[in-house]
């Protein structure tokens, strides 16, 4: 079984993502101009339920960590 995190917007702003595990249901490839798509069909817990390319259905990797900055470290 496969998951993906849902990519459901949870508020009006686009800043919010559902994110629980999508489980999904379907897997399929589609002929485009571009060549072979993967698409896929998920549902999600909250039931959102998406038919799309499996690139727009993968949430963006989240923003590396960044190191500290050097204010925020303890005088020795
Ligand atoms: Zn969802």
């Amino acid at each position: 079984m496969i998951f993906l995190d849902c990519p459901a917007y949870l508020d009006r702003d686009g800043t919010r993502r559902c994110g629980l595990p999508a489980e999904v249901e379907d897997k399929y490839t589609m002929s485009s101009t571009d060549g072979p798509v993967d698409c896929a069909r998920i549902s999600c817990p909250a039931g959102h339920r998406f038919n799309a390319p499996v690139e727009c259905l993968e949430l963006p990797a989240p923003a590396p960590l960044l190191p500290l900055p050097e204010t925020s470290r303890r005088a020795s």
